[in-house]
């Protein structure tokens, strides 16, 4: 192991209890390219899984990135591979293919991998990096149920690697404003959230509609958004779900496919939340949260931005960030430095989600109210 690569096995596991900042400190202090300062500190420099769209969305605004740098590839196709490497500089031997990527374990100069395949490849790809000593990174969902979830967990853990979840609202100011308000007590008692996220979604033929790749339909892909603000949104678990799910096109989706799933949480404190997720309505991309003294509205809540809301103190005023920049400047943080993120981005916090998602799914299955432990 060269001195680089062990000075980062040292920091990752190493158990200093790092100074935190709160989430007023972070909400006006990201970190990242929007601080303007030169920055000479560890730089995490990762391989990107999975060259499609959201793949060359997190590549380009990496391009910013201060902390995080892209110096890899894994595709099973040499044409794009050829044009990353054109485009990133990437040298050839920082290139790998489905079949070959567990050589990444001899490579020094890779630190993390970035899984951002179909929802179905991402525990058996999650795994392989891990056991090839990287750092995971996974796009949501980190996998298609809290089992799959639990092993990668577990398989990290087993490779003292860091396994974090493309959660990018978790660093989004407007986002982190809203939590600051609640956890502050300005909202009183949180009684009611809503979650409304959904596309119209095209291309029948793509792997979202296909249950082998997608794992499920709609609440995998986008209700996730409802699931997992719900959480941040009330800083509480859900103890209880009920869920009906609804079809009009049963040859667009397909068994195991959902369209559009109407869920409902309910949390300790006798807060609810209330939650649609679909493949088959526009503009759907709003969260609301109520409590005995105020309220927030934000529309657009999770796309990638200018994410815009009010609360009862007035509009949301913090500036427009690229999501991915930061999350991935945040994120080298947490890996490099043991930062923690202002909310956990972590394999648990992925797992807490799944949870969720089983349930919703058990729920409509069953028409019964699951509780949950
Ligand atoms: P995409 O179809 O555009 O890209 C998927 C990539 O995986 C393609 O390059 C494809 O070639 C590759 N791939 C590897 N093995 C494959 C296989 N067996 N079948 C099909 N493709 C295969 O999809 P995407 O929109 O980039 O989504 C990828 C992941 O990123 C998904 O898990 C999705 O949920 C997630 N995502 C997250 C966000 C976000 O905002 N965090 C946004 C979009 C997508």
């Amino acid at each position: 192991m060269n001195s680089r690569r062990s000075f980062l096995h040292r920091l990752t596991a190493a158990t200093i209890a790092f100074p935190l900042l709160s989430l007023d400190e972070w909400t006006t202090a990201p970190a990242g390219n929007s601080d303007g300062q030169p920055y000479d500190g560890p730089v995490l420099r990762v391989a990107i899984m999975g060259l499609g769209s959201y793949g060359n969305r997190v590549a380009e605004a990496m391009q910013s990135c201060k902390k995080a740098k892209l110096v890899g590839v894994i595709s099973g196709t040499p044409a794009k591979i050829k044009a990353w490497q054109t485009k990133y500089s990437i040298p050839e031997k920082n290139c790998y293919n489905y079949e070959n990527f567990d050589n990444i374990k001899n490579n020094p100069d890779i630190d993390a991998v970035y899984v951002i395949t179909p929802n179905a490849l991402h525990h058996d790809q999650a795994i392989r990096v891990a056991k090839a000593g990287k750092h995971v990174i996974c796009e949501k969902p980190m996998a298609l149920n809290e089992k799959e979830g639990r092993e990668m967990v577990e398989a990290c853990k087993k490779a003292n690697v860091k396994l974090l979840v493309g959660y990018r609202m978790h660093f989004e100011p407007k986002t982190l404003e809203v939590i600051n308000m609640r956890k502050n007590g300005d909202f009183g008692k949180v009684l009611f959230f809503q979650g409304l996220c959904g596309f119209r979604i095209g291309d029948p033929t793509q792997w979202r509609l296909n249950k082998q790749l997608a794992g499920g339909g709609s609440l995998m892909d986008i209700g996730i958004y409802a699931i997992n603000g719900a959480r941040y949104m009330t800083g509480e678990e859900p103890i209880w779900v009920t869920a009906e799910e609804t079809k009009t096109d049963t040859v667009k989706f397909k068994e195991g496919v959902d369209e559009t799933i109407q869920f409902q949480l309910g949390f300790p404190s006798g807060a609810v939340a209330s939650c649609l997720s679909t493949y088959n309505m526009n503009n759907l991309d709003r969260f609301f949260l109520n409590g005995t003294s105020g309220f927030a509205e934000m529309q657009p809540s999770t796309g990638y931005g200018p994410i815009k809301g009010r609360t009862h103190k007035g509009e949301l005023t913090h500036p427009h960030i690229t999501h991915q920049t930061v999350q991935m400047d945040e994120m080298a943080g947490i890996i490099l430095e043991g930062k923690q993120a202002p909310v956990p981005v972590d394999g648990e916090e992925g797992v807490k989600d799944l949870k969720i998602i089983d349930a919703i799914y058990a729920a409509c299955k069953t028409g019964k109210k699951i509780e949950l432990k």
